[in-house]
């Protein structure tokens, strides 16, 4: 089945889908296809920022007076599914999706004017530091403790489970500032540079070869107090509205939609008793399943991002975006590895090592799925557990 969109989408479609196919680096994009790891590396990250940027398309979701380009969500929405399609590099998700978004709405003129072009230029990598070893889904319990000294903030504690913190110049931070109020009213937050002194970061073996998540301790590391953000005891009020900026874009609609369409080509190519598996009827039932499911969930989306009224309130959609969004992307690679068969236990190591080259028993589409898979179990876990979820659900849709 196919929705069409209107004529001026499809228009404003093609000119995304030639600018990608023009800016885009060959190589670049063939690492993007053939990698092992979840992430572009680093530097092509990066790289494709400034490239982004310097058509003026890196930050296409900000304000316009910050960089940003004035589009439409459906447009943002196309350009985002393109980019994907066409297998360009990830943005640095903490910088430009996360903290962005905090710094131009609550973020003071200096900070706005010192950090808003350092991340739209592609110029930092950017690190989250708010849960907490026992502070996870109970995060207003965090005790990482920020004490105002002589117009600096004195930082103690630890973080843990700090995506790309080993590589990242920089770090947002929930900082307990004030200890004698109720949990919420005592959090700040803070940006960290990520080589100040007393910050040792360790970085945590995972279970596809990755050490992309780290611990993060501080032990007296001094901060200068404008970087701040807004009031002290408002750190609880921006880090909601940075997560649930970061529930309704973590539906990954677009990279499951990609994904699904790879596990198309593994169907197509994978034999099962003489036959492609694409011919058994119940694969053919289980692709349907799951495509009615994207197709789904890809409206919702929509629905959300155009402002749509809903009878829930928009956070709770938020979160069951999150849900069905995360359970999808684990049905996807969890297709992709049963089509491989045997060939899914293959152990291919995540990068700097590059995929071997693809034989007729290998194909391109091999390498990477398994790595992928097994992090992907914890797309139910990052940005607020399920569980959490359903309880947000529970209290904001049916005042449970
Ligand atoms: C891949 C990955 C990347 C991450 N990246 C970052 C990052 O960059 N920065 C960052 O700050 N954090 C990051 N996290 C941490 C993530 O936000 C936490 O893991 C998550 O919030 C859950 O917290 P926890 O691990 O402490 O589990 P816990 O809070 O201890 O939860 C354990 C289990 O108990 C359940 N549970 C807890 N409380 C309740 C309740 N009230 N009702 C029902 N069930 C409950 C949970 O759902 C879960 O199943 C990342 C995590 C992962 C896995």
């Amino acid at each position: 089945m196919e929705l069409r969109q209107d004529p001026e989408l499809e228009t404003f479609r093609q000119e995304v889908r030639a600018f990608i196919q023009a800016v885009l680096p060959p190589e670049m994009q063939e690492r993007q296809r053939r990698k092992v790891a979840n992430n572009a590396a680093v530097s092509d990250m990066l790289d494709w920022m400034r490239i982004l940027d310097s058509h003026g398309r890196s930050v296409p979701h900000w304000p316009v007076e910050f960089g940003g380009c004035g589009w439409s969500p459906m447009q943002l929405f196309i350009f985002n599914e393109e980019l994907y399609k066409a297998d360009a590099p990830e943005f640095d998700w903490g910088g430009t999706h996360m903290l962005g978004p905090v710094l131009y709405t609550y973020g003071s003129d200096y900070l706005k004017d010192r950090f808003l072009p350092i991340i739209r230029t592609g110029a930092t990598m950017w690190a989250q530091g708010f849960s907490e070893p026992g502070s996870g889904s109970d995060l207003a319990s965090l005790r990482t403790s920020a004490e105002l000294v002589d117009g600096r903030y004195v930082v103690n504690g630890q973080k843990i489970w700090t995506s790309g913190a080993a590589y990242a110049d920089w770090g947002f931070f929930l900082v307990r500032t004030d200890k004698t109020v109720k949990p919420q009213r005592g959090i700040s937050f803070l940006i960290i540079k990520m080589d100040t002194p007393g910050i040792t970061v360790r970085e945590i073996p995972q279970i596809n070869g990755d050490a992309h998540l780290c611990e993060v301790f501080l032990d007296n590391v001094e901060v200068p107090a404008d970087q701040l953000i807004g009031d002290p005891g408002m750190g609880w009020t921006y880090a909601k509205f940075l997560l649930e900026h970061e529930r309704t874009t973590s539906s990954f609609i677009y990279w499951s939609k990609r994904e699904l369409a790879r596990a198309k080509d593994i169907a197509r190519g994978e034999q099962l008793n003489g036959r492609p598996v694409a011919d058994d009827p119940a694969i053919r039932a289980r692709f349907a399943r799951i495509e009615a499911d994207l197709l789904a969930l890809e409206w919702s989306v929509l629905r959300v991002l155009a402002h749509e009224e809903f009878d829930v309130p928009e956070a709770a959609a938020a979160s069951v975006l999150k849900i069905r969004g995360s359970e999808l992307q684990q049905e996807v690679t969890m297709l992709q590895c049963d089509l491989l068969g045997a060939k899914a236990l293959r152990f291919f190591e995540v990068a700097p090592t590059p995929p071997p080259p693809a034989t007729d028993n290998w194909p391109d589409y091999v390498p990477g799925r398994t790595t992928v898979a097994l992090i992907n179990r914890a797309a139910t876990i990052y940005g607020g557990s399920k569980q959490i979820q359903k309880n947000i659900v529970a209290k904001l849709a049916f005042g449970l």
